[in-house]
């Protein structure tokens, strides 16, 4: 048995069947626009409408605020050419619920004047949902490079910040606002919100201000009709629509993120949900940077507080970083100091003094020497100078800190006041030193001892002022006839010692004969010439201290005994009753 079936029956049934949604209208484009005259069931399903509801309707009840109106415009256009339209736009459903709807509309029939136009047409949000969610995805990891590019420089951050916020949003201005006290001030500025850094708003008037207080994203559509917005000040920005963020970090909000376009509506919600996501990361670099910026003041406070030039020299010699002792040291702003050569802020001659160390420092060595630094109105001042080199994480070597401290006060302890050469502490330090280096390389030192000839006298002749004056007199006379590293010191009353490393006995007698001569060859205009008694011995491995200096006072007893004014040679260390290193009980 067979039934009678129409065609119309047939494409009736098709259509019910099919997934697709399909609405058929007639072809009135003018306002109010087209009739519905039929939406199949999928269609019914799609958008929450009954047939009833559809009928007599124009397809305009499904457009809402995202709807793109110049896509109407120009599907409109199209249908009056009798041409087929395919777009994709935002529909909403009867309860409101938005979706992307992607479709095609023909003209029926295709030649002639058309009577229907035929939509057929499908939800695709999910499809875009998840190209959405894989784009932002994608966005997102773009994001942390550029934010780990910027490190923990903290205003460079923020700009990038600002610069990510503009681009991935596609607004016009992007700003950064942090709070501060009662205000909220912008820390960085992208697009037209630049040249905005450092304006200040109070935190109660303003919509970023209520962003930071309510820690909510706001979302402003378009400010002529939003009551929230002051409305002049918005314009006078250009802000007609805009998104602000909150910035929150372990549950603190320090700032928002605010991006802003000339045009209402720009921005929809997919631009919100990347910016809400991006926040969080950006929050978390912002906060890591301004916790670090934090830290370093606080340590620069404290490297500035120090009475003590330190600066970081990379391995071309330039200084990289300096603290503020550098700054009063030259008075020079940073800049001034900060990317030049050491050579050429300390002189070259001063440089070339202290060169070798740095070379040293730079070829991994850890360095400590004192050195007289010159100061830029031509003063010295004695240092003692630190170097510590820094290594990449391959072990070479890319710089060294730098540490120079002001050693005047150690160096006045050790100075006798009336003649400028080492009082008996500095003389015993540097006597125990020289000693024991002598000991341990086998290297030669002898020491001399000098006492003034009837010093006594010239003092109750002349007075005490007049004997101080021939004191500094034969020190000046010492030191000038001496090597650099031999250490001259004024012993006592109106004796001196001079120690000096590097010397053999013969050597230190023959030193000793010429400080007699040029002594007794000065002529004092008060006193008329003087004269000196010496003793010289060399210093015995095998011998303590104590021993080597009995052994040149005895000398220069001699030399007093002997008539004055001559050099003594010392006995030899007698083997059988000294007290030695090696006969010590341990
Ligand atoms: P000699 O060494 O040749 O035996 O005779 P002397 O007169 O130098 O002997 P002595 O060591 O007894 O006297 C040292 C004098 O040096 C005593 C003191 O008046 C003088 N004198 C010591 N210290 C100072 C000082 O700081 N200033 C001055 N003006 N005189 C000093
Ligand atoms: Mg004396
Ligand atoms: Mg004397």
């Amino acid at each position: 048995m067979t039934f009678a079936i129409t065609d119309q029956e047939l494409l009736q049934t098709a259509l019910e069947t099919v997934r697709e949604a399909v609405l058929i209208t007639d072809s009135q484009l003018a306002r109010p626009g087209p009739t519905i005259v039929y939406a199949n069931p999928a269609f019914r399903e799609l958008t929450g409408y009954t047939a009833e509801e559809l009928r007599g309707q124009t397809p305009r009840l499904l457009q809402g605020e995202e709807t793109d109106g110049d896509l109407m415009q120009s599907l409109r256009q199209q249908l009056s050419a009798g041409e087929v339209f395919s777009g994709e736009t935002v529909n909403y459903r009867k309860d409101g619920r938005p979706f992307r709807m992607e479709w095609t509309i023909r003209p029926f029939p295709a030649e002639g004047e058309p009577r229907y136009f035929i939509a057929a047409q499908r939800d695709v949000s999910a499809v875009r949902n998840l190209e959405q969610q894989r784009q932002q995805l994608q966005t997102l990891a773009e994001i942390q490079t550029r934010v780990g590019t910027a490190g923990l420089d903290l205003q460079e951050l923020r700009d990038q910040v600002a610069d990510i916020a503009l681009a991935v949003t596609g607004a016009d201005g992007a700003a950064i606002e942090e709070a501060e006290d009662s205000e909220m001030v912008y820390t960085a500025t992208s697009g037209r919100a630049v040249g905005s850094v450092g304006m200040r708003l109070p935190i109660s008037g303003s919509l970023s201000g209520l962003c930071y207080h309510q820690r909510e994203s706001i979302h402003c559509r378009d400010t002529h009709e939003d009551t929230r917005v002051a409305r002049v000040a918005a314009d006078h920005v250009g802000f007609r629509s805009g998104f602000l963020v909150p910035l929150i970090h372990q549950d603190h909000c320090f700032g928002v993120l605010k991006v802003y376009s000339d045009r209402p509506h720009a921005f929809n919600e997919g631009d919100l949900q990347l910016l809400n996501m991006a926040s969080h990361v950006l929050a978390s670099s912002l906060s890591d940077a301004r916790l670090f910026k934090g830290e370093r003041d606080r340590r620069s406070l404290l490297v500035d507080s120090l009475p003590i030039l330190i600066s970081y020299i990379d391995n071309q010699l330039r200084y990289v970083e300096i603290n503020v002792a550098y700054n009063r040291w030259y008075n020079l702003p940073t800049e001034q100091v900060v990317g030049r050569r050491v050579a050429e802020v300390m002189g070259e001659e001063a440089f070339e003094s202290i060169r070798p160390y740095m070379l040293s420092a730079l070829a991994g060595e850890r360095v400590t020497f004192e050195n007289r630094f010159p100061h830029p109105d031509g003063t010295v001042t004695p240092v003692e100078v630190d170097y510590t080199p820094v290594r990449n994480t391959h072990g070479d070597v890319q710089g060294f800190f730098s540490m120079i401290r002001d050693i005047s006060d150690l160096k006045r302890a050790e100075q006798d006041y009336l003649t400028g050469a080492f009082n008996r502490q500095g003389f015993d330090d540097r006597l125990a030193m020289a000693c024991a280096t002598s000991r341990r390389y086998l290297r030669p030192l002898a020491l001399i001892f000098l006492d003034l000839d009837h010093f006594k006298s010239i003092n109750d002749s002349y007075g005490h002022a007049v004997g101080d004056d021939v004191l500094r007199g034969v020190a000046k006379t010492l030191l000038n006839e001496v090597r650099d590293s031999d250490i001259v010191s004024r012993w006592g009353g109106e004796e001196f010692a001079i120690l000096t490393p590097e010397t053999s006995l013969k050597d230190a007698l023959g030193l000793a004969e010429r400080l007699r001569q040029a002594l007794n060859e000065h002529h004092y205009a008060a006193v008329g010439r003087i004269t000196a008694s010496f003793g010289v011995a060399a210093f015995d491995p095998d011998e303590v201290e104590r021993d080597f200096v009995r052994r040149v006072d005895e000398a220069l007893y001699k030399a007093k005994v002997g008539g004055r004014n001559r050099v003594q040679q010392a006995s030899h260390l007698s083997r059988s009753h000294h007290s030695t290193l090696s006969s010590m009980p341990f």
